[in-house]
C-alpha cells in the first residue's frame, strides 16, 4: 500500500463563470459557500461548495491559464477529484516509486495555503487526480 488511506477532499469543477455556477450550487441543490480565492500566478479563481464533507471546488480560468484550455477544448465540465493524504511529498515520491506519473516533478502550494500536485491520467485510468496536504 503506497498511500495510507485516502480521503476524497474535493471534486474539481472547470466553468466559464463561477458566479453563474455559484447560482445552481448554493440556489438548486443547496451547498453552503465556503469562500473564492484567486491564484493569480496560476491565472485561476476558485470557489468552495460545502457538499456535506466534501467540496465542490469550481475553477474558473482568467486568461492564460489550463481550465480555459481545457473548457475550449472539451467544454465546461469535471475535471480533476481530490484525496487527502498526510504527507503529500511522501505520497508522491512513494506513488512515483511505484511508476505513476505526476504533472509536476514536485508539490507546489494551492489554495488556503496547502500543498498539491496532480497526477497524469494516462496512469489513472483517465482522471486527472490532485493529492493534497493541507496547510
Ligand atoms: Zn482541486
Amino acid at each position: 500500500m503506497t498511500v495510507k488511506s485516502a480521503k476524497l477532499e474535493h471534486v474539481g469543477v472547470a466553468v466559464e463563470s463561477i458566479v453563474e455556477a455559484r447560482r445552481f450550487y448554493e440556489e438548486a441543490l443547496g451547498l453552503t459557500f465556503g469562500g473564492e480565492e484567486v491564484l493569480a500566478e496560476r491565472g485561476l479563481k476558485l470557489a468552495f461548495l460545502d457538499a456535506g464533507g466534501v467540496k465542490i471546488e469550481l475553477l474558473e480560468g482568467l486568461g492564460e491559464d489550463p481550465i480555459s484550455k481545457f473548457i475550449e477544448k472539451r467544454g465546461p465540465g469535471i475535471h480533476h477529484i481530490c484525496f487527502k493524504v498526510a504527507d503529500v511529498d511522501e505520497a508522491a515520491a512513494s506513488l512515483r516509486a511505484d511508476g505513476y506519473e505526476f504533472v509536476t516533478d514536485a508539490p507546489y502550494e494551492g489554495a488556503h495555503g496547502s500543498r498539491v500536485i496532480f497526477m497524469k491520467p494516462s496512469s489513472t485510468f483517465g482522471v486527472l487526480i490532485e493529492l493534497i496536504q493541507e496547510g
